[in-house]
């Protein structure tokens, strides 16, 4: 997976003249610690997890990115997500790194209680690495605010002291921000808003096709149709529903939030049910993958009718891919930008716990729609200029400003001129 990625680094720095020792610098990740976490289940055995944090790159600052617990979880996919985070960080012009964490387990199948023990055992085990000028997590695919506040707890009690800044997505109750829930979303959408002229969605038809309902899809479901954007396929871990009409969001999150599937709406009006894969080809103008990697490939690329792909997960087009949806013409808003509120705003609120003073919502809004809207511009514009794609442009952003981190450390030039 890192090395497919790394393709798309190879692929920026043809455009830049930028130092070779900067591209070695970010070929390999700079610590990735692995460890087997053991606790106790609610029948008393015990059970032990497999569980990674990886801090790719520093030079721009504390590292930073999310931890996810998956059954699917591995050593190369924590690797390869912290290289996306150190330039998703580079994008937005945050002053951090990139990291990422996982744990090997389907959290569906604990207690409440059992995942408590796993969240504070991560904290235990990532303890030395983690820290407010070390390395900041956050949440990521199936953790959540309430995770994120058991393990600012655990790294408080460990520390002795509250340290609310050690880790960002907590409850607002703990030092959380406001705006930090719907803020992966709420970028996508400012995005979108920003380009829609550009990318042929105003005025025209906007239909929306969205594939997976967890945080991200929810809200982006949520602010797309508030804004007479028309809803037409959802997807679930548990399959996917079809009306050309339009779905009516708020009863998708009904359905989702009771802790079902949005397949329960088959058969209510126009909706259909069709399969995960039916979805990727549905006849839309939008298409926003929010669910996990590698979900648009050579085998299913060809099918997206969709003219615009808003990338809200990460990596959900496969390296191989980009060029078939660049040649149908398909424009895609890439993740290191389009899902880049999420940690936006998770800086925010670690700003606001080292200020110890909380900002308005609509502050919040305000300053992540000038970030998103900045970067946005600017990487629309690389791309006009160099005739390439938007994948590519943003690289080629982000990777100008990490040069430049690293240079400015001295390279071989520096110590032989
Ligand atoms: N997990 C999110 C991401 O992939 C957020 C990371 C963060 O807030 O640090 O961007």
């Amino acid at each position: 997976m890192l090395d497919s990625a790394l393709t798309r680094l190879d692929r920026a720095a043809t455009f830049l003249n930028v130092d070779p020792d900067v591209i070695e610098k970010l070929k390999f990740p700079k610590e990735t610690l692995s460890v087997r976490l053991m606790i106790r289940m609610d029948d008393g055995s015990r059970r032990s997890f497999l569980a990674w944090r990886c801090r790719y790159d520093d030079t721009r600052g504390p590292t930073k990115g999310g931890i996810r617990f998956h059954p699917q979880a591995s050593l190369d996919e924590v690797n390869t997500l912290a290289f996306w985070m150190t330039f998703k960080c580079a994008v937005m012009n945050l002053p951090y790194g990139g990291a990422k964490g996982a744990v090997q387990v389907d959290p569906r199948e604990l207690s409440k209680a059992e995942l408590e023990r796993l969240s504070r055992a991560y904290v235990q085990a990532f303890a030395s690495m983690i820290g407010p000028d070390r390395d900041i997590p956050a949440p990521d695919v199936y953790t959540n605010a309430m995770i994120m506040g058991w393990m600012a707890d655990e790294y408080g009690s460990i520390r002795n002291e509250p340290c609310p800044a050690v880790i960002t997505g907590k409850p607002i109750a703990l030092g959380g921000s406001l705006g930090r829930d719907d803020a992966t979303a709420r970028g996508g959408y400012y995005l979108v808003k920003h380009l829609e002229r550009e990318l042929g969605l105003e005025g025209g038809p906007k239909r929306v096709a969205i594939q997976g309902f967890g945080n991200a899809g929810m809200h982006i479901a949520r602010l797309l149709s508030a804004d007479g954007y028309r809803i037409v396929a959802i997807s679930d871990s548990r399959g996917a529903i079809h009306d050309p009409d339009g779905i009516d969001v708020a009863q998708a999150i009904a359905a989702k939030s009771a802790g079902g599937s949005v397949v329960a709406l088959a058969g209510r009006g126009g909706i259909r049910e069709i399969s995960g894969d039916e979805l990727i080809g549905v006849e839309c103008d939008l298409l926003v993958p929010a669910a996990l990697e590698d979900q648009i490939h050579t085998g299913n690329a060809h099918q997206v009718k969709a003219r615009t792909v808003l990338e809200l997960a990460n990596g959900p087009v496969s390296a191989d891919a980009d060029p078939i949806l660049a040649e149908n013409g398909v424009v895609v808003l890439p993740d290191i930008l389009a899902n880049a509120g999420g940690v936006t705003v998770s800086y925010f609120e670690w700003v606001q716990n080292r200020q110890g003073y909380y900002w308005r919502q609509d502050e919040i809004h305000e300053r992540l729609k000038t970030i998103m809207e900045a970067e946005g511009e600017k990487i629309w514009q690389l791309g006009k200029e160099h005739g390439t794609d938007l994948r590519t442009a943003s690289y080629i952003h982000a990777l100008s400003r990490l040069a430049n981190a690293i240079e400015a450390h001295g390279t071989q030039k520096f110590f032989t001129a």
